[in-house]
């Protein structure tokens, strides 16, 4: 919670760490990691799972029968 009247730090999670970090920071001040590169990491994971998910409800819809 901010305290009133202050301007509350803007943050970036932390892919490697999943810690809150200064947005202006580069690297992570916990884990070290790369924060751009383990956000690229992460985006390209998510959507590989989104293509995943895609693809498990057409299966399931072609098993029940559905459109
Ligand atoms: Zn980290």
């Amino acid at each position: 919670m901010p305290e009133p009247g202050r301007i509350p730090v803007p943050l970036r999670l932390c892919r490697g760490c999943r810690r809150f970090v200064r947005i202006e920071h580069a690297d992570c001040d916990f884990c070290g990691g790369d924060l751009a590169a383990l956000e690229a990491a992460h985006a390209e994971s998510a959507a590989a799972v989104r293509a995943a998910t895609a693809e498990l409800r057409t299966a399931m819809g072609r098993l029940l029968g559905l459109p």
